[in-house]
């Protein structure tokens, strides 16, 4: 079966090759790291390659036990700080509603964390419509409301999910 154009990767398949997005987001983290004369150090590359592990999100202890199994003796305060950074160069998402992270994939770009979270699996997945942004400030501009964070989560089953519960 075919996806329809432009939403064939919002949930990657479960056989493409994910060494292929951990190394994309990690090459992109550089870039964007240069650009903003900031520093990829080697904890905030760990924790990126550790949100990068799969397209599910994790949670900030989840992240510093992979931390800590390599011999690290890192505290929490530094995964959290670590994630703040990221965070702040676009390079990771907070998902409000799971308390976890998860990776950008079009980083370095403005916009508004909107996501397809699937309930079965965990997997989450960004969703890239300019129009979701405009509704948000239209209609906080009507209410007189300054936005912060235009975050929305919404709860599903993905592809994949959906094939396993009809097949
Ligand atoms: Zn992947
Ligand atoms: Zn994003
Ligand atoms: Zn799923």
């Amino acid at each position: 079966m075919m996806a329809a154009p432009g939403r064939a990767e919002a949930f990657p398949s479960r056989d493409h090759d994910h060494g292929h997005c951990i190394a994309d987001a990690l090459l992109r983290a550089e870039e964007i790291c240069a650009r903003k004369g900031a520093r990829l150090t080697r904890i905030r590359r760990s924790v990126l390659a550790f949100v990068w592990e799969s397209h599910a999100p994790v949670g900030a202890y989840g992240i510093l036990e992979r931390l800590n199994a390599e011999g690290g003796r890192s505290a929490p305060i530094t995964v959290y700080r670590a994630l703040d950074f990221l965070i702040s160069c676009g390079l990771v998402h907070r998902l409000a509603s799971l308390n976890a992270y998860t990776g950008c994939g079009v980083p370095g770009q403005p916009h508004g964390a909107h996501f397809l979270i699937c309930t079965d699996c965990g997997a989450a997945a960004e969703l890239h419509d300019p129009e979701i942004d405009r509704a948000i400030l239209r209609g906080a501009e009507e209410a007189g409301f300054s936005v912060k964070a235009p975050v929305v989560e919404v709860q599903g089953q993905c592809p994949g999910c959906r094939e396993g519960a009809a097949g």
